[in-house]
């Protein structure tokens, strides 16, 4: 079990604070297989509100099956984790998310949608 903190940098216009505490929020990855280093080449998603039963009895938000080397990955969204990216973080890297990653290495990272804005 590995936890992998998601730093994230922006810049805000006109916006006080974007917020990812939403059940419906999408976190669109990319992978790699930390036992064979298989990479997704598609972007998949997590939410909090799609949970998946891994076979561990844990719960997970993503479970995949490396095509490569058939192992069973799964990743959790560590919801305390969650953090608001404020007009005072603008421009330095903050850490919004973290993720318990099982078998998965997150690559990359593309923000979408679903972001809540606070207006100044
Ligand atoms: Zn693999």
């Amino acid at each position: 079990m590995v936890k992998i903190g998601l730093k994230f940098k922006a810049s805000l216009e006109n916006i006080k604070e974007l917020n990812s505490k939403d059940e419906n929020f999408r976190w669109y990855l990319k992978f790699s297989c930390s036992e064979c280093s298989e990479e997704s080449d598609k972007w998949n998603y997590l939410s909090l509100n799609e949970v998946v039963d891994s076979y561990h009895r844990v719960v997970s938000h993503f479970v995949c099956k490396c095509k490569s080397c058939k192992r069973v990955n799964t990743v959790t969204i560590i919801e305390d984790s969650l953090k608001a990216y404020t007009a005072e973080d603008e421009g330095t890297f903050k850490t919004i998310a973290v993720f318990d990653c099982r078998g998965l290495n997150p690559i990359d990272f593309k923000p979408g949608e679903g972001w809540i804005p606070r207006i100044k």
